[in-house]
């Protein structure tokens, strides 16, 4: 039997919205008890393999529908802008977006962090963290503990399906841009790039910290902080350490793939309103409508900047030698000393 629940029915609104301005796709089915959940995945702009691409995932953790919320929410934003914005039009038809709101859709109607076999799908893959021991960094001890990793020999099939989408839509650009959406525990919204798994600089670290200095110069007074996700803990079975491995092997010279995670800060919503401690939701989620909508605000002006940024390059993705060497060496000491 089909499910129905608001953020779905939220998103299938939105898809039909969007009409044949849109490519949609069931990308896969997932059984739980006896409902059945579709995952979508929508596309817009450009089919031409050689645009660059900007991809937005979120609902990763179902407990973080905040990250699923603000996407659809920009999706609704664009659905407007096509009717009369020819320069987005413009912008689309050089470049493709795409969109998975709801990639552990079992978890955001459970409101649980971890898939329908209790699995968290961001300890999912086979990669190994280097050093990690902490429970959170994901163990296979049991699926009733927090951050079970799952089977050592198949991945979920929510972690598959999105490893499907950023190989059949976002690999075969030449420059790519994704962005995950997620909440935690945090004073500040924090923007993160590669390892997850080892506290070392990642092959496109360059590249990272030119576009990260482009932005800081641009907008002086975003609210983001910037780092590796080392930084902040080492985890097993990162799912874009895991793409990007893939990526490196298949294409390191030639293309250019940044998976970012944006972790929206909790602690930001509930400084504001403690009521938010006694919720469900409540620690990953602004319960109050004007503060969830300050949340949709907030992100929308790093969207457009990747956006653009993918589409005006020459600064941050064109290195050459010597560039390249510099920003190696200011990020080695920036972040890794
Ligand atoms: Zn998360």
């Amino acid at each position: 039997m089909g499910i129905k629940f608001p953020e779905l029915e939220q998103l299938e609104r939105i898809i039909e919205q969007f009409g044949d301005r849109a490519q949609t796709q069931v990308i896969e089915r997932i059984q739980y008890k006896n409902l059945e959940f579709p995952i979508h995945c929508i596309t817009l702009g450009s089919t031409e393999p050689d645009v660059p691409v900007l991809a937005f995932f979120g609902g990763v953790h179902g407990l973080e529908k905040i990250g699923s919320e603000v996407i659809m929410s920009f999706m609704q934003t664009i659905c407007e802008l096509l009717d009369w914005d020819g320069e987005f039009v413009a912008r689309l038809e050089k470049s493709r977006l795409v969109f998975v709101p709801l990639v552990n859709p079992v978890g955001v109607y459970l409101g649980t962090r971890s898939n329908g076999n209790g699995v968290d799908l961001m300890r999912n893959s086979p990669v190994e963290g280097i050093g990690t021991t902490r429970l959170y960094g994901g163990h296979r001890i049991s699926p009733l503990l927090p951050w079970y990793r799952g089977d050592t020999l198949k991945m979920e099939k929510e972690a598959l399906a999105l490893c499907r989408v950023v190989e059949q839509h976002v690999f075969n650009s030449p420059l790519s841009i994704v962005l995950d959406l997620h909440s935690g525990f945090g004073l500040k919204d924090r923007l993160w790039f590669p390892y997850a798994s080892r506290k070392t600089p990642y092959p496109y670290i360059a590249e990272t910290l030119a576009l990260k200095e482009l932005f800081d110069r641009c907008y002086r007074h975003h609210v983001y902080k910037i780092e590796p996700m080392c930084k902040e803990y080492v985890i097993n079975g990162d799912l874009w350490d895991y793409l990007l491995n893939d990526f490196v092997q298949q294409f390191a010279g030639e293309r250019l793939f940044l998976p970012l995670t944006l972790e929206m800060g909790s602690w930001l919503w509930l400084r504001k309103n403690p009521r938010n401690l006694l919720s469900r939701h409540g620690l990953f989620h602004p319960l109050l409508p004007h503060r969830l909508q300050r949340v949709f605000r907030r992100h929308f002006m790093l969207f457009d900047f990747l956006h653009r940024s993918l589409l005006y390059p020459d600064q941050w993705a064109r290195l050459d030698t010597g560039q390249k060497s510099h920003y190696e060496n200011k990020a080695s000491r920036l972040w890794y000393e």
